[in-house]
Formats: C-alpha cells, sequence, structure tokens
C-alpha cells in the first residue's frame, strides 16, 4: 500500500488518507503516528471503501511517520468495532478508544527502575532508616512504593540509595506472567456438572461460533464446570476471556482460579495502575496473557489468539455501560465470538429474559445445573407482611426475623440482611421547617454516612459534613434521618444482638480489593456472625456457615417503574436467598415486604422461578417492551437549561413519522438534574425488527446544537434515569 486511510484519535475530524514512505511496511488494522498540522496523532489503518470520504490527490497526502511496535488490529476485531459504532450510534473512534485503551502500551519495551536492600548498613543511622531497613525485607519496589510500605518519607529512602543500603534494579515492565496450568489441580465433579463441561469442552475444539446459556441454580458450582472449558483453551493455546460484574469481589474468584490452574490470571480493570494495564494490554495483544479476568471493558482488548468468553453472572446490569460508548457488554460479547468464530458461555442462576428468550428461540443453547453441588438443598423461603407483623417503631426488623438472628448467634451460624441502600438513611431532614438536604447539580436527596460523617449525592459524589444547625430555619440539633441504610440496619442489629460481630459490606466498605479480600477472609474463618450489604453480597459469595439471609425490603426495587424492575427484584432476592444454606446446613430466607401478592413476590415465596418468567415475558409481550419490542432513548443535556430544553423541542420538532414507531418526549429526564446538567429525554419504541439506529442517524444527523448542549443516544437502555 502506497495510501492509506487512517481513523484518526480526535473525536472532531473524520477519517484522513497519508501516504506511505517507501521502506515503510503497514496494514490494515496497524497503529500509526501521522501528521496533523503541526501536531503528531494516533490512527489506525483502516479499509478505504468501509470509510467512504472523498479522495484526496497523492500531491496532497502527506507522509505517515512510524508504525508502532504493536500488532495490527485484526481484521474480526475492525468488525467488531464497526459493528458496536453502528448498533450503538456510537463514533468508530470511541469505539477506538476502548481497543488502545493503554496509551503507554503503544511505545516499544521499556525498562523502570525498582529498588531493593544490598545488605550493607547505613554509615549513620536514624530511627527512619531503622524503620526502613526493617520493613523492606525482601522488598523490591519502586521509591514511591517502597515509602508507601515503610511509612517513611521518599527522602529518606533516597537518603538510604546514597549510602549503599538501597540498590536501583533496572526491571522490564511487560515481564511476563506466570504461566497457568490446564492440569494442575483437576476437581472431581459431579456427574451433572461432567456432562455440561463436556459439552462446553466439544465446542471449545470444534473452534465454532456456539453461544451457550449456562442456566445453573445459586451453589451448583458452575465456577467449576466453567472452569473445565478454559483448561481446553489452554490446552489448545487459545486465550480466555472471563467477564465479572463486580471487580470488587474478584478476590476470591481469583484465588479459586489459582487453585485450579497454579497461577494467577491476568486481571483488568479501571482502577489499574498505567504500569500494570500498558503490562497486561501488551501480554493481550501479543497473546502471551493466557487468561484474561476483567470487568466489562476487557472485552475490547486486541487479543491475539482468543478461543473462548465466559460472561459470568451474565444477567448484572453493571455490564451496561452508562456512558461514552452506551454498549452492553454481554451482548458485544456474543457478537465478538460470532466474528472470531469460538463458543461463549453466559453464565447466571438468575438469566436476563433477553438469553432467556434467545434460548427459546434456539440460538443460545440452554445447558442447565439443576441441583447444588454436593447434595447441599436449596434454601426455604418465607415472607414477612410487614402490614401484618410489622417491627417495632422507629425499627426495620420484623419481630420473626429477630428471632431467627437470636437463634443463629445461638446455634454459632451466620446471618446475612439483604437492603440494597448504601449509607444510613437515604433522606435527612430538619424537624423544625421540614427543609430536605439535596444535591445542587443533582435532582437528588443526599444520603447520610454515618460512619464517616458526611451527606454524599451517590450521582455526582459530592460531599459535605452535616450542618450543627438547619441552613434553612438554623434551628440547631433539629436533624433527622428518615428510611433506613446499611449502616442504620447494622446499628439495629448491635442493639439486637450486642454480642454480635457485625460486618457491613457495601462499595463504601469494601472500596478495594484487599479489603473486599479481607472481608471474605473474616466471613471464611467465622470471625463475623450478621453480614450487612448492598447487592454486593448477592454474587460470588460462599459462606457455608451462612444459613439465614433476612431481605429487609423487597419492594424497594419495586417502586422506580422501570421496565426491568421486576425482573432486577427476582434477580437480586433469588441471588441474595442463594447465599443461604451453601454447605451441609440447610438455609433460611426471609423477604419482609408490604405486597406479598405482587406475583415477583409470590414467585420467590414458592421458589417458582418458571411462573416468574412466564408471567413477566407474557407482561413485556404485551407491552412491547424488550425483548420484544425495542427502546432507545436520546438524552439531551446542557449545564444551562434553557439551552438543554430548546435543544430537545428541536428534536421533538423534527420526529420522524413512521409507522409502528412510537415517539414519547421530549420531557424532562427523571433525573433532570445530573452533575450539574439539565436533562431531557425523548424515548423511542418500536417492533424488534424496526431499524432504530438508521432512524435515529436520519433524524439527528441534519441537527445542529450550540457548543454547551450534549445529545446522546442509548440503544436497549437499562437505565431510564
Ligand atoms: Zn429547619
Ligand atoms: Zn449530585
Amino acid at each position: 500500500m502506497n495510501r492509506v486511510r487512517l481513523i484518526i484519535f480526535n473525536a472532531a475530524i473524520g477519517p484522513l488518507d497519508y501516504k506511505v514512505p517507501d521502506g515503510m511496511t503497514v496494514e490494515h488494522g496497524s497503529i500509526v503516528v501521522a501528521p496533523l498540522g503541526p501536531r503528531q496523532i494516533i490512527g489506525i489503518v483502516w479499509e478505504e471503501d468501509r470509510l467512504p470520504e472523498e479522495s484526496v490527490p497523492d500531491s496532497r497526502l502527506r507522509n505517515i511517520i512510524e508504525v508502532l511496535p504493536v500488532p495490527p488490529l485484526k481484521g474480526e476485531l475492525r468488525r467488531l468495532m464497526e459493528w458496536t459504532a453502528d448498533y450503538y450510534c456510537a463514533r468508530l473512534i470511541s469505539v477506538a478508544r476502548m481497543v488502545v485503551s493503554s496509551g503507554g502500551a503503544l511505545r516499544g519495551p521499556i525498562t523502570m527502575t525498582e529498588y531493593r536492600l544490598t545488605g550493607t548498613e547505613p554509615e549513620r543511622m536514624t530511627p527512619q532508616r531503622a524503620v526502613a531497613l526493617d520493613a523492606l525485607q525482601n522488598e523490591q519496589a519502586t521509591i514511591r512504593e517502597l515509602a508507601e510500605l515503610a511509612s517513611v518519607s521518599d527522602g529518606v529512602l533516597r537518603g538510604l540509595v546514597n549510602h549503599g543500603a538501597l540498590e536501583p534494579v533496572e526491571v522490564d515492565i511487560d515481564r511476563p506472567y506466570p504461566r497457568t496450568n490446564a492440569d494442575h489441580d483437576q476437581p472431581k465433579l459431579s456427574d451433572d456438572q461432567k456432562k455440561v463441561a463436556d459439552r462446553f469442552v466439544d465446542a471449545v475444539k470444534a473452534r465454532e461460533f456456539a453461544p451457550f446459556l449456562l442456566d445453573g441454580v445459586t451453589g451448583s458450582g458452575k465456577t467449576e464446570v466453567y472452569f473445565e472449558p478454559v483448561a481446553a483453551a489452554l490446552r489448545d493455546n487459545r486465550q480466555v476471556l472471563v467477564l465479572l460484574p463486580e471487580i470488587a469481589l474478584t478476590e476470591a474468584f481469583l484465588r479459586r482460579f489459582e487453585d485450579r490452574f497454579g497461577a494467577a490470571p491476568v486481571v483488568w480493570h479501571s482502577g489499574q495502575k498505567a504500569t500494570e494495564r500498558r503490562r497486561a494490554w501488551r501480554a493481550i495483544a501479543s497473546g502471551k496473557a493466557q487468561v484474561v479476568v476483567g470487568a466489562r471493558s476487557a472485552l475490547f482488548l486486541p487479543y491475539a489468539n482468543l478461543g473462548l468468553i465466559v460472561v459470568d453472572e451474565a444477567h448484572e446490569i453493571s455490564f451496561k455501560q452508562d456512558d461514552g460508548v452506551r454498549y452492553n457488554a454481554r451482548d458485544v460479547a456474543v457478537m465478538r465470538a460470532r466474528f472470531e468464530k469460538f463458543p461463549i458461555i453466559l453464565a447466571s442462576a438468575t438469566p436476563a429474559l433477553e438469553s432467556l428468550q434467545m434460548a427459546e428461540s434456539g440460538i443460545y443453547e440452554r445447558v442447565e445445573l439443576p441441583s447444588r453441588f454436593g447434595g447441599a438443598t436449596l434454601p426455604s423461603i418465607a415472607t414477612i407482611n410487614l402490614t401484618e407483623n410489622p417491627p417495632e417503631r422507629g425499627r426495620w426488623i420484623a419481630p420473626e426475623l429477630v428471632e431467627a438472628l437470636k437463634d443463629r448467634l445461638e446455634k454459632g451460624e451466620q446471618s446475612l440482611l439483604f437492603l440494597n441502600r448504601r449509607g444510613y438513611a437515604p433522606l435527612t431532614l430538619c424537624r423544625n421547617c421540614g427543609f430536605r438536604f439535596q444535591c445542587n447539580n443533582c435532582s437528588a436527596w443526599l444520603v447520610e454516612h454515618r460512619f464517616s460523617r458526611r451527606l454524599a449525592c451517590h450521582h455526582c459524589g459530592h460531599e459535605e459534613e452535616p450542618p450543627e444547625t438547619c441552613p434553612e430555619c438554623g434551628e440547631p440539633d433539629c436533624l433527622v434521618a428518615c428510611g433506613p441504610g446499611v449502616e442504620r440496619i447494622a446499628d439495629e442489629v448491635a442493639e439486637i444482638l450486642p454480642d454480635a460481630r457485625i460486618a457491613v459490606a457495601t462499595s463504601d466498605t469494601l472500596n478495594t480489593p484487599e479489603k473486599a479480600a479481607d472481608f471474605v477472609a473474616q466471613a471464611e474463618v467465622k470471625a463475623i456472625d450478621v453480614i450487612v450489604g448492598t447487592q454486593l453480597v448477592t454474587k460470588g459469595f460462599h459462606f457455608p456457615e451462612l444459613t439465614l439471609v433476612g431481605v429487609i425490603d423487597a419492594d424497594l426495587g419495586l417502586e422506580g417503574g422501570d421496565l426491568r424492575a421486576a425482573e432486577r427484584t427476582y434477580q437480586q432476592v433469588a441471588q441474595v436467598a442463594g447465599r443461604a444454606g451453601r454447605g451441609s446446613k440447610p438455609g433460611e430466607v426471609f423477604i419482609q415486604t408490604r405486597h406479598p401478592t405482587e406475583p415477583v413476590i409470590a414467585a420467590l415465596e414458592a421458589g417458582d422461578r418458571d411462573a416468574f418468567y412466564t408471567a413477566e415475558t407474557e407482561a413485556r409481550r404485551s407491552a412491547g417492551a424488550p425483548p420484544f419490542g425495542r427502546w432507545a432513548a436520546i438524552i439531551v443535556s446542557s449545564e444551562d437549561e434553557a439551552e438543554a430544553k430548546e435543544a430537545a423541542r428541536a428534536i421533538g420538532g423534527t420526529r420522524p413519522n413512521i409507522q409502528d414507531v412510537m415517539i414519547l418526549g421530549p420531557a424532562p429526564a427523571p433525573m433532570a438534574l445530573l452533575r450539574g446538567r439539565y436533562r431531557y429525554r425523548l424515548l423511542i419504541n418500536a417492533r424488534r425488527s424496526a431499524q432504530v439506529q438508521d432512524i435515529i442517524r436520519n433524524w439527528l444527523d441534519g441537527l445542529d446544537f450550540p457548543r454547551g448542549v450534549r445529545v446522546s443516544v442509548d440503544v436497549d437502555p437499562y437505565s431510564f434515569v
């Protein structure tokens, strides 16, 4: 090729053509550096005919500067990128940013300097130096990391370097990861498990696209089962990607993985250091990373040789990204498997209705694990009608559940209370004048967090200290907490069971992998009697001594009126109930509700999953909701309220008139103010076969908006705020 078309890493500019200088070799997918005005930019070489642009004469083309030393993006990945941009009405370059998500990785191998003790003592010893020498035995890391480790200043360590007590070591930051071994520790599978595992292993060997729905009750050992096809892919020298919803909980997963395969997998998530991401990205692109475990963003990485994807807890809504490219990793993962021709396993005890429907219509192969591993039985489930048997005044735990908690503590067994609300109380108001604390940037109440003494907005992260006096009427000591959050439930448990050891498990308390690992370890050695947690505790945990689960407010999720409210409530409660009785002792579950006859609550109590899914499927079908109809949202936002409203009206005014396509709005979004931006929303509802993306593109393409206005499209939205 002597001229090429590039997509370039600048959202404001479309594809550009360049000349390839003599002696340089590029191919489609090559990542290159090219001049743009006086600057240099990064671009990806793309097929010209797939990006129609007006052709520029050869004489006006500038030369590509350099081809970066990374493998070109494969054709299958480029097709996936195009599909994603097209389906989610996003820009190709925005998808490309998710693929090339480590700028540092694009440069060649580099080293960094780490330090370690030499064994010689400094001529002059100070208390600080003594502390450092003591703390850094057998450690090797950067000065900054060592300083943190020893709790001394960087200066102390630099002094030790000057005195020859610490020496520099050059380290290749792309050093290889430890190798996993497919046969490190072969587990003993039950007959049910073995049958399913064999089916998956055959599919990996066949190297064909094969989508599976692994539908297994909680505690049936899904992880052990899908580890077998992982092993098969490893034996075949192919890479594996395991997508997990909550990175906070991966620590327990990583340990199981290491026990099975003898080494940890490569981890990928947004919280990693730049050097870790760089190392992982390069290992993934070169094919040296054998198994990658990651959050949804791991899906778009340029795997050299992928042979299997597993999406664990595939029903989880955290696979849907709600900003930037609004993709659903579960759905895009299936497309990736299709483009690259390998099997994909969607694993869940409570599959999304969309996935079940795909299995019904024969597109996914459904494989079931109907019983718990090792003969454990499913827990018994009972509802507590809060209208008939309410808790004491000012309390939230009903008498029956209180008794059950006491009983478990006496027996030395563990209990789990579930409430999907972080903090102490969801609303704080003034007893004197009724003033409510609201976020300045969002249409949301501030949530009191008593442990950390702050009022926080869960949407934008704004925090303030609770004031001594009411900001409205000036009355002192007049603020009251309304409603319960997990911290308040923990307080109540402490009053009921003064001797119990209580742990609050939320994204506030388990906000690092270390804290999550510590929590799991504590629970496993029975150093915790009662766990009070949010949706974070609904998945992944396996505590054999946990025999009681109490759902504090099963009605909470049903309130928002969102189309998946019933499904989500079912999934959350079924998942948290599934934590009970996973060992030899049977489990018991109490669901507190004011609406015991609601179909979803009744189905939970009866343990009748099919009844719930059948009723919910019919409700969706008659409402034209997914998976039978389609929704898309157009969100218009601006820091200026009038501007947002005007732009939304302009869009509404040019709405296309298409048969069987219903367009609602514009109307203020349920979150009318979010992170300082005023928001208006239009909703599109159409039959499944409608080309919603084309309709939206044609509609919005001709419109111009002021600079401050942002128009974003959400195809198959999960969040309706
Ligand atoms: Zn007041
Ligand atoms: Zn806010």
